[in-house]
């Protein structure tokens, strides 16, 4: 009876195995054919400075766009893209995309702002992210300063000898270079030492609980110290409430980035955004906007 039940068992396992891989098999088709379709697109996330109130930049964030189906965010799509051959030419439209709208926004007069690409652990085992990101900025006429790459604590962690020679290069041209979700990886210190990082962006799951639990206020705090005794910027991620916010400003953090001022959007309504002289919390925009 035991021994029947263990086959079923395995015989649910293997068919739900092969449900699985045959779901990824048919996503990598439609990711094929979606990139050939020109189905990606990026919408903008903003970026504010806490001192002055304004958005200082945007983090490109990337969005699938299936005819007749909803909007689909990366965690659904990037780890199939990343196991087949796929992220290499994605990564590189994201790229591409980017630098590109980024001077799309310069050339109808909107304030220079920083534009935040997230770059994945597999493009710097695969591909030759220096020439990448240069032809980006030279076919796109992009301003290398305005460029800011985020890079998981994963990448530097790895402490390729050939990691630091793209970042150096990079950093050479002007290109900015942030470490995302800080402080949920490897948080070994050694990297902040022997790379060129600009900035430390705080991982939203300790933003989440900074305003109840003291060891995640105590952790932001950490962070926004070590940060600016290292000379580093720092900018908080997943910021959601006007507490996280009067917190993160009284712990002396530099920007904010989160839903308390906008999710991400597309191209246009970003525009709008940048159209007011400091950023407006989004409650008090969708009031503004509501009819009476
Ligand atoms: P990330 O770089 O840490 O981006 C932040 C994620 O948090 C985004 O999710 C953003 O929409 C979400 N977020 C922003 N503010 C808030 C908030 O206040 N509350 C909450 N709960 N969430 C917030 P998204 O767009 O789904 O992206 C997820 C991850 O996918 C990104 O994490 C990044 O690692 C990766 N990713 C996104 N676009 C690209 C891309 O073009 N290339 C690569 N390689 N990775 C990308
Ligand atoms: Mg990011
Ligand atoms: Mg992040
Ligand atoms: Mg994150």
């Amino acid at each position: 009876r035991a021994k029947a039940e263990g086959r079923n068992g395995w015989r649910f396992f293997a068919a739900a195995m092969d449900a699985r891989a045959r779901e990824a098999m048919q996503i990598e088709a439609a990711l094929r054919e979606g990139l050939a379709r020109g189905e990606f697109l990026l919408h903008y996330q903003p970026q504010v400075d806490l001192r002055t109130g304004r958005i200082t930049g945007a983090e490109a964030l990337l969005r699938w766009q299936r005819s007749g189906q909803t909007l689909m965010g990366p965690g659904r799509f990037l780890p199939v893209a990343e196991e087949s051959g796929l992220i290499g030419p994605i990564n590189e439209w994201v790229l591409g995309e980017a630098c590109r709208q980024a001077v799309r926004w310069r050339e109808a007069g909107l304030p220079p702002i920083r534009m935040g690409v997230n770059l994945s652990p597999i493009q710097f085992r695969r591909q030759d992210v220096a020439a990448m990101v240069l032809r980006a900025l030279a076919e796109s006429g992009m301003n290398p300063a305005q460029l800011d790459l985020e890079l998981t604590e994963g990448i530097l962690m790895e402490q390729a000898p050939e990691t630091a020679a793209v970042l150096q290069t990079l950093r050479t041209r002007g290109v900015r270079i942030s470490v995302d979700d800080f402080g949920t990886g490897y948080s070994s210190l050694n990297y902040v030492k022997n790379f060129p990082i600009d900035r430390l962006k705080i991982d939203q799951s300790f933003v989440r609980g900074m305003t109840t639990e003291p060891n995640d206020a105590a952790i932001v705090r950490t962070i926004v110290e070590l940060g600016h005794m290292l000379r580093l910027q720092v900018i908080a991620e997943g910021v959601e409430t006007e507490a996280q916010l009067l917190q993160l400003k009284a712990e002396g953090c530099d920007e904010v980035q989160g839903f308390y001022y906008s999710e991400a959007v597309p191209p246009a309504d970003f525009a709008e955004l940048m159209g007011h002289p400091v950023a407006i919390p989004r409650a008090s925009l969708a009031a503004a906007a509501r009819p009476e």
